[in-house]
C-alpha cells in the first residue's frame, strides 16, 4: 500500500504560536458607501461600544462583522466595518492567535482577513477597532470572536529509509528562509477574481492540521492538504496571483508559491513539473505545474497549503464566499510586468 503525504516537516515552525496579537495602522479614506449592496449588518451580530467623546448619532451605522460568525481554529477569518465616520487612524487588535493581512478600504468601509492558528483554544476572544489620532473623532468598535472546537485528524505512519538521505540542515534552513521571504511578498490589494477554484480534482488522503506522528517522532501539524491523483495530472492556480516561488525543494521537491495580494498566498508541492516562473503573472485557472512525488513523499499527491501571512489557514475554506466581501479592486494595469 503506498502512503502518501508530504508536509512541511523539519524545517517549519507553526508561526502562528509566535503570533500572539497583531496590530496594524492605516489611513481611512473619504467617506462613502462601500458596502456590499444589499448587504445589512444584522443586529444581533453587531457590538458597537462608542467612546465617551462620541456623539451617538457619529456611531449608529458603525458596526463590525465576521465572516464566518463562528469560526474554528485554522479558519480565517475577514472583518468587514463600517461605514466609518471617522478619518483618523484606526487600529486592529485582537487576543487570539493569529495574524492579520493588510487592511482594505473601499470608500469608508474596512476590510481585512485574519489567520486563526490551528491551536487556538475554543472561547470567547475580543476583536478592537480603535481610531484615537484625534480626540474628537475617537472611537472604538468591538466585538466578540467565538471561536468553536475543531477536531483534527490524528494519524501515525513510517516513511521508508533513504527518503531525507543528501538533506542537510543548511539547506533545509536556506529553504526555510526562501518559503519565508516568498510568503513574505505580497502586493498590498487583493488580485483575486471571482471565486477561488480547486486547483486539482482528486481525494484527500490527509486533511488540514492533522497531528501526524512519523517514525515514532513528536507529533507534527500538518500545514496543508494532501490531495491524490495521478502523476502528471495538471494543477491549475485557483485564482489570480503573482508567482513568487517557483523552485525545487528538498522536503517540499517541486514547489510553487503564488501571491494573491493581501498577505493571502497559496503553496503547490510535491509536483513532477513546474510550468511557470518566479516573477510571473498567472491567471485564474492556468496551469502551474502537474502532480508528482518529489520531495518528502511516497506516492503522487500535491500539497496545497494556503497561508495568511506565515499562518497556514484551511485551504477548502476559500472556496466559501467570504473572501468575495473585499473587493478586488486592484487595477488590471498595474499587473502589467509582475516583477516586483
Ligand atoms: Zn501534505
Amino acid at each position: 500500500m503506498k502512503v502518501i503525504l508530504g508536509q512541511r516537516l523539519f524545517f517549519l515552525l507553526p508561526a502562528c504560536i509566535l503570533v500572539a496579537t497583531s496590530l496594524f495602522l492605516l489611513k481611512v479614506g473619504p467617506e462613502s458607501t462601500g458596502a456590499p449592496p444589499g448587504h445589512q449588518p444584522d443586529e444581533k451580530e453587531v457590538a458597537i461600544k462608542p467612546a465617551e467623546s462620541i456623539k451617538a448619532e457619529t456611531t449608529t451605522d458603525e458596526h463590525i462583522i465576521l465572516h464566518p460568525s463562528t469560526p474554528e481554529p485554522g479558519n480565517f477569518l475577514v472583518i468587514e466595518a463600517g461605514p466609518l465616520k471617522s478619518t483618523a487612524t484606526p487600529e486592529i487588535e485582537f487576543d487570539f492567535p493569529g495574524e492579520i493581512s493588510s487592511v482594505q478600504h473601499t470608500g469608508n468601509m474596512l476590510y481585512a482577513v485574519v489567520g486563526i492558528c490551528y491551536e487556538t483554544e475554543p472561547d470567547r476572544y475580543n476583536l478592537t477597532i480603535s481610531k484615537s489620532a484625534n480626540p474628537t473623532e475617537s472611537l472604538e468598535l468591538q466585538k466578540a470572536v467565538s471561536i468553536g472546537e475543531k477536531k483534527f485528524q490524528e494519524s501515525r505512519f513510517s516513511m521508508p529509509t533513504g527518503v531525507t538521505e543528501g538533506w542537510t540542515p543548511d539547506r533545509l534552513a536556506e529553504e526555510r528562509e526562501m518559503i519565508r521571504e516568498a510568503m513574505a511578498k505580497t502586493e498590498p490589494h487583493p488580485l483575486w477574481i471571482k471565486r477561488f477554484i480547486e486547483p486539482l480534482e482528486g481525494r484527500i488522503t490527509s486533511e488540514f492540521g492533522a497531528i501526524r506522528i512519523i517514525d515514532g517522532n513528536p507529533p507534527r501539524r500538518h500545514d496543508g492538504i494532501d490531495i491524490a491523483a495521478e502523476e502528471g495530472t495538471p494543477v491549475v492556480s485557483p485564482n489570480r496571483g503573482i508567482v513568487r516561488l517557483a523552485d525545487s525543494l528538498l522536503a517540499g521537491g517541486k514547489t510553487v508559491i503564488i501571491d494573491h495580494g493581501m498577505d493571502l498566498s497559496s503553496t503547490y508541492m510535491h509536483l513532477d513539473s513546474i510550468e511557470v516562473k518566479k516573477g510571473q503573472i498567472i491567471d485564474r485557472g492556468e496551469v502551474l505545474g502537474t502532480v508528482g512525488m518529489t520531495g518528502y513523499a511516497t506516492g503522487p499527491h500535491l500539497h496545497w497549503e494556503v497561508n495568511i501571512s506565515q499562518t497556514p489557514v484551511n485551504p477548502e475554506q476559500i472556496f466559501d464566499n467570504d473572501l468575495l466581501w473585499i473587493p478586488c479592486g486592484y487595477a488590471a494595469k498595474k499587473l502589467s510586468t509582475g516583477h516586483q
